[in-house]
């Protein structure tokens, strides 16, 4: 094995937890909620939560996208660290979810921070081009349909600056990545942009085992 590489275990996360993770009330209450709701999985963990939060800090970012919202808990993290006049483009198709993330959004006080667009994503991405908004954008996290993240991740990277940040979610897929015998659309989607990003000369690339894998693309 090429270098150490630290098995994480349910107690190891429960320890970064412990020592690490700076949750705020808001944060822990819709994390219970949505804990309780149907695609439960799609919430990010906090500690990737977090590390978005760093990123968009270390990035000094003002203008980002986020295209796949659900109850609102990666918008609710990036939002709380933009700066007081940053804007999250916030992309979704279903009020249910988004009418969740929007109660805690207002209780956080960020929500005029975050502009929802209800519809689906390639439209709204579409509309910013044809707006005028390429290389506008500081930072785009992706993570919604599987089989449009190649559709997602071209648009991304004209929306986003040069040295702007794309962090693009599920990349491991629960580890169906390497399972040969799943031929599912969803994985052969992800496992398609992974082989591309790879030799994507636009972008400097970091796959990282956070959460279900997050690869972090800066554009050149
Ligand atoms: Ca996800």
């Amino acid at each position: 094995m090429p270098g150490h590489r630290l098995k994480l275990t349910n107690a190891l996360y429960d320890y970064i937890d412990e020592v690490s993770v700076r949750d705020t009330e808001v944060q822990r209450r819709l994390r219970a909620e949505t804990l309780k709701m149907r695609g439960a999985q799609m919430q990010i963990s906090p500690e990737q939560g977090q590390f978005m939060q760093l990123l968009i800090e270390l990035i000094g970012a003002k203008r980002t996208l986020e295209i796949g919202t659900y109850t609102g808990y990666s918008a609710l993290a990036v939002a709380l660290a933009l700066p007081p006049e940053g804007q999250i483009v916030a992309c979704d198709v279903s009020e249910e979810w988004t009418a969740v993330a929007r109660r805690y959004w207002h209780e956080a006080a960020v929500d005029h921070k975050i502009d929802l667009r209800l519809q689906p994503a390639i439209e709204t991405l579409d509309r910013l081009i044809a707006a005028g908004e390429s290389g506008k954008f500081d930072f785009a996290f992706i993570d919604a349909d599987k089989e449009n993240y190649d559709a997602y991740y071209e648009r991304a990277l004209q929306l986003v600056r040069a040295g702007g940040l794309i962090a693009i979610d599920n990349v491991l897929w629960g580890g169906a990545v390497i399972d040969t015998a799943d031929h599912t659309k969803d994985t052969r989607a992800i496992r398609a942009l992974n082989k591309k990003l790879k030799d994507d000369q636009r972008i400097t690339i970091s796959m990282t085992p956070i959460g279900d894998g997050l690869t972090l693309a800066r554009k050149r």
